[in-house]
């Protein structure tokens, strides 16, 4: 039975009223935008999958009207409403977008006979059903082609929703997307995928009940859709700015935005309509050089720099701005200004970070010290509801310094248990530290009884107290909290120490992605989940020779490292693998059958892949974040 959540604090309601009268909530020009063009809804909104199960319900946030409850950050509220419009919406005659159906926007540009789709939405149920709305108002147009913004699977993930993999194969379909495209699309959720999409579950409020106390958006849209995630890859690769490309009547000229918000990314602009498609470069919302579920560090110089070349490029010829989230805006001067907003947020930030991290700050201290200039402060779209001011200085201070502040003390520390233990010790004892926690818990601090509880709980988890009062405090902080991924991460906490671990409801590391990991991401994939030590003594080679290609890689399992080349070797391996480069995911399963079932054949010593199989290790979908 979960707990059922407490009430917001007296210091949270204060904070909540200060933001209400700080920032400029008489200014509706972002709800005029996120309602303006709707051309029909889907009443109920629910999308199920094959077995009937819910993987969407924009329903379920019906609560979000009115002024926000004391639980809610005033201004995460007022983005959340803003998230929750949904339907089809025209943005000009001949391009429209499904919003509210997914986490992200598919948008879609009419040609000549049928329509190109821009970005695909996460999951095929998701995607179906939008591609469904548009056609039930706009007629039964074939999709001509695809296009894939960047290498995040909220852009590519419902593909199977609105094409089948016949129609590319056949040519029916072009599939576009930026160089580099496959390898970080995948890469990106295999490589760190169990771990990032445990953290994902924390960062997306994915177990908690939606509502006033519970999850109430994410920022950068409401959550992820629960169904199948596909994986098409592109036919044509976009590799510079000013290419152009006409399908079905339609001109885009693309500009390439590598390193900015995702590692391939692009943006493009349809001049016959001067319309702009800004990707997931310029949103309502400042994003993040580091989002909280863990990745490669981003490149806000880049971001700004390259949202510099847009306006240069189009700024004098653009008329509406629309994205891969939020509500697009209207009007030259409007289009100008917003980029240009989010261009500076992502430069001043950049900039400020570093003059102070050269007078040696470190990253902590920035993120309490920087301040915002007044207009972008007062800026809606350069919020923090997805990333936050915080996180991301320390983010870039991360990407040229590191992990270490260069304090001596912290080049060695004692690992979390250990340093608690030794603090409940000081605090003479973890009853102590508990006592101490509920006066700052009470005394609205609770940034540190947040530490003082952790500590509490990491020095004897079984402590129902010290659970207690660090839940109370997640649970305030995330109240507090005007980013929607810190209010799910704080609440997710709160739950996991109430009621036990929730582990991982949603993943994007699907089937469709394992089955287009190349030989070397797939050897790579198998090698990070070699257990070092158990493998110490083993010492074992394997062919892999392809059918369908001449690649012939030589496996290599030694001083409890997998390597592998394809390079011409000496002397003969253990065992060889011949198999078509399709049925070579099979591999990973390790099993004889599996692999027979997949066609691959298995010479020399077969054992081999039984003493390989037995070495690997892999991930924990459940591991514990809030507790030892
Ligand atoms: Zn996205």
């Amino acid at each position: 039975m979960p707990t059922t959540p407490k009430p917001a604090s007296a210091t949270v309601v204060s904070q909540q009223q200060a933001l209400l009268n700080s920032l400029p909530f008489s200014d509706t020009q972002d709800f005029e935008d996120a309602t303006r063009g709707l051309v029909g809804r889907r009443q109920p909104n629910a999308v199920t999958d094959a077995d009937g199960a819910v993987v969407w319900d924009n329903d379920t946030y019906a609560f979000l009207e009115g002024d926000a409850p004391d639980t809610v950050n005033p201004s995460l509220w007022r983005q959340s409403k803003l998230n929750t419009a949904e339907g089809l919406f025209e943005v000009v005659p001949g391009i429209y977008q499904v919003r509210g159906m997914d986490l992200s926007n598919t948008s879609f540009v009419e040609g000549d006979e049928g329509v190109i789709v821009i970005d695909t939405l996460l999951t095929n149920e998701t995607g179906a059903a939008a591609l469904a709305l548009y056609r039930e108002h706009r007629g039964d147009r074939p999709v001509k082609a695809i296009v894939y913004t960047h290498s995040h699977a909220d852009h590519y993930g419902g593909t199977k929703g609105f094409i089948s993999t016949e129609d590319v194969e056949s040519g029916a379909v072009k599939i576009f997307a930026p160089e580099g495209f496959v390898e970080h699309s995948i890469v990106e959720n295999v490589y760190a995928g169990t771990a990032m999409n445990r953290r994902a579950a924390y960062m997306f409020g994915a177990a908690l009940a939606r509502g006033p106390q519970g999850a109430v958006g994410a920022g950068l849209g409401q959550t992820l859709s629960t169904g199948e995630v596909s994986f098409v890859p592109p036919t044509d690769i976009i590799s510079t700015t000013g290419q152009e490309v006409t399908v079905d009547g339609v001109r885009m000229v693309f500009q390439m935005a590598p390193g900015t918000e995702a590692p391939s990314e692009l943006l493009l602009y349809l001049p016959d309509f001067k319309a702009l498609c800004a990707a997931e470069d310029a949103t309502h919302t400042l994003h993040n050089t580091l989002t909280l579920r863990g990745a490669v560090v981003r490149d806000p110089h880049a971001w700004a720099k390259y949202l510099t070349e847009t306006i240069d490029l189009w700024g004098g010829d653009v008329e509406v701005v629309f994205a891969s989230h939020h509500w697009p805006t209207w009007g030259k001067e409007r289009v100008v200004k917003f980029l240009q907003d989010q261009r500076d947020i992502y430069a001043y930030l950049h900039d400020q970070t570093l003059r102070m991290l050269n007078k040696g700050l470190t990253g902590p201290e920035i993120a309490e010290e920087i301040t915002l200039p007044p207009a972008l402060e007062n800026a809606w779209n350069a919020r923090g509801y997805y990333g936050s001011v915080s996180h991301n200085v320390k983010a870039i201070y991360q990407r040229y310094l590191g992990w270490f502040d260069g304090n001596p003390a912290h080049l060695w520390e004692h690992v979390p248990v250990e340093r608690a233990k030794r603090y409940a010790k000081l605090a003479g004892g973890v009853d102590a530290l508990v006592a101490n926690a509920r006066e700052a818990f009470d005394a609205g601090d609770f940034r540190w009884a947040a530490e003082v509880a952790n500590h509490a709980v990491f020095a004897q988890p079984d402590h129902a107290e010290a659970r207690e009062v660090l839940a109370d405090t997640y649970e305030q902080l995330g109240y507090g909290a005007e980013n929607g991924t810190w209010r799910d991460f704080y609440l997710a906490g709160a739950m996991e120490l109430r009621d036990g671990q929730f582990g991982t409801p949603t993943e994007t590391n699907a089937p469709d992605v394992i089955a287009n990991l190349t030989p070397e991401m797939l050897f790579d994939a198998i090698a990070i989940q070699v257990n070092g030590p158990r493998a110490w003594d083993e010492k074992l080679s394997i062919d892999v020779v392809l059918t369908d290609s001449d690649d012939r890689y030589r496996l290599r399992l030694a001083n409890g490292v997998l390597t592998y080349s394809a390079a011409p070797q000496q002397g003969d391996a253990d065992a060889t693998i011949t198999s078509a480069r399709a049925a070579l995911p099979a591999l990973a399963a390790g099993n004889p059958a599996a692999l027979a079932a997949a066609g691959i054949e298995v010479s020399g010593d077969a054992s081999v892949l039984g003493r390989l199989t037995a070495v690997l290790d892999p991930g924990d979908k459940n591991f514990a974040i809030v507790t030892p």
